[in-house]
Parts: structure tokens; sequence; C-alpha cells
């Protein structure tokens, strides 16, 4: 299905982001796992694919312009171009709007805006120069259609991804490059997990509480989504061949947002 494609994903080292680099691999493609954990990446890219033909793992800071820029030249030198960019790469950090340092807020938007507008330039250079179209992913969240307490900076910037990928959509156009975003609701990931005892001490409830009344409350049935979940829409929507689908954003949450 994704035979030959060339695929980047950010934050491919772990939760999220390695299983989309997983399944993207799994259905034909050749992958490059780009993290900041450069060891993990690694890794990640040596057990996907010992032989090293089809995965590569990618020393990337998504928010140092240089460090983006050669990293998509390496990616399109080896592979062949650039097909796929899932800008995946992201962290939370909460508090209440009143005492967010700026400096936590600087980093937030860095990670999650500059991040994904860093990627994405660099790789629409080669989409537009191939002649062959292109997918954009951007990670968003029910928290780019729901807000929360405590995540000023997250619910801003997983907004402002839509704005980004609607743009590009329009631009992209005429190239055949095609931008989406996915939304999840929450995940068992690292950045959930350290989320959890946060917002206990945070909210002064207890953990369960946490995951029951603030995290799935508004679920259909009590779930998580799952990163296969997640997985599966990213290679739908890589493979997906034409603009029909384009500036659109899915919302994979077991229901906790409707619209
Ligand atoms: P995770 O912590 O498991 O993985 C995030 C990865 O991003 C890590 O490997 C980390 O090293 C990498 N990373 C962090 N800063 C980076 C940087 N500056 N440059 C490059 N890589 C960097 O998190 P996850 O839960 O898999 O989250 C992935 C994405 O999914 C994020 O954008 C997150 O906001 C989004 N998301 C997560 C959930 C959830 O519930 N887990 C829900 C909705 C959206």
């Amino acid at each position: 299905m994704m035979t030959d494609k060339v695929a980047v994903v950010t934050g491919a080292a772990s939760g999220i982001g390695r299983e989309i680099a997983k399944q993207f691999f799994d259905a034909g493609a050749k992958v490059a796992i780009a993290d900041l954990n450069a060891d993990g990446a690694a890794a990640v890219a040596a057990e996907f694919d010992p032989s090293g033909t089809r995965a590569m793992g990618l020393a990337m800071d998504v928010t140092n312009e240089a460090a983006v820029d050669a990293g998509i030249e390496a990616v399109a030198a080896r592979f062949g171009g650039i097909d796929v960019l899932v800008s995946n790469a992201g962290i939370q950090i909460v508090a209440p709007v009143n005492e967010f340092k700026f400096s936590d807020w600087q980093k937030m938007l860095a990670i999650h805006l500059d991040g994904a507008f860093l990627t994405t330039r660099a790789c629409l250079k080669h989409m537009y120069a191939q002649g062959r179209g292109g997918s954009i992913i951007y990670m968003g969240s029910v928290h780019s259609k729901e807000a929360s307490v405590l995540k000023a900076p997250y619910v801003t910037a997983k907004h402002g991804l839509l704005g980004l990928a609607r743009v590009v959509a329009k631009e992209g156009a005429a190239h055949g490059v095609r931008t989406n975003v996915i939304c999840p609701g929450f995940v068992r990931t690292p950045l959930v997990d350290k989320q959890i005892p946060e917002q206990a001490a945070a909210l002064g409830i207890s953990e369960e509480a946490v995951i029951k009344t603030v995290m799935l409350k508004a679920t259909v049935d009590g779930e998580f989504t799952t990163v296969d979940d997640v997985a599966r829409t990213a290679v739908f929507l890589a493979a997906f061949p034409t603009n029909a689908l384009t500036g659109q954003s899915i919302i994979v949450s077991h229901g906790w947002f409707m619209e």
C-alpha cells in the first residue's frame, strides 16, 4: 500500500510516532525515524530493519532550523525524495495559565508549532520538486477542538496546527500535496503516563480519578485510544491518493469529542 514511499516520522522513538513508523514500514514504505532521542531513534530503526535498507534513525530536534533542513536532506539523499511527513514530535507541560512560566510556554510552542512549520517547509521543497505529490500529517489532538484546564500552550498549539494544515492544503494542491490532522484522544504513552500524577497533584484528586473523571469521562466506552488506532488512521491518510481528503482533521478518540 505504501510500497517505496519515503516517509519521515518525527518523535518516532516512542509512543504514537513509533507505531506509525512501524505500520508505514510494514506497509512497504522506507521510513526515517526522527527524534531528539538519537539513540532511541537508531534502536527503533535497527529493530524494524536490521539491514538498514528501509529504515533509518535520524537525530533531529524539530525546533532547530539547521538540524531539520539537514535531516530532511539526508533522508531525501538516502531514500530518493520525500513522499510523506508525519509531524508528530511533542511534549506536554501542565500548569494553570496564571502560573505558567513564559519559558515553558515558548518551549511548547516551539516544539509543536515551529517543529511543524520547519519540517513542513523542508519536506515541501522536495515534494514540489519531485512532481509526485505528497502527504503531510500533523499530530493534533482532541485538544485541537476542545480545551482542558492546565493545558494552555498545548491547546493553543494543537488548534494552531489546524490553521497550518489548511494553508498548506491550499498552497500544496497544485503540486498534489495533501495535508490532514489526526486528533487522538488520550493514548497511554510516556507523555500521558507522566501527566497522570501531575494532574492528580494539580487537581488534588487521585490518579485513578484523573483517568476516570478527567481523561476518559466523555468517551463512549471508558477506553483509552491506542497507538494502533492512531497509526491505522495515519496509514489511511498517507496512502489516500487524491486531494479529496485534504485540509481535514480526523478525531480518533472513542467518541470523547464528536463534530
Ligand atoms: P511520547 O512522549 O511517547 O513521544 C514523543 C517523542 O517526541 C519522544 O520520542 C521524544 O523524544 C520526541 N521529541 C520531544 N521533543 C522533540 C523535539 N524537539 N524534536 C524531536 N523529537 C522530540 O509522546 P506521544 O504520546 O507518542 O505523543 C506524540 C504526539 O501525539 C505529540 O504531538 C502529542 O501531543 C500527540 N498526542 C498524544 C496523545 C496522547 O494521549 N498520548 C493524544 C493526542 C495527541
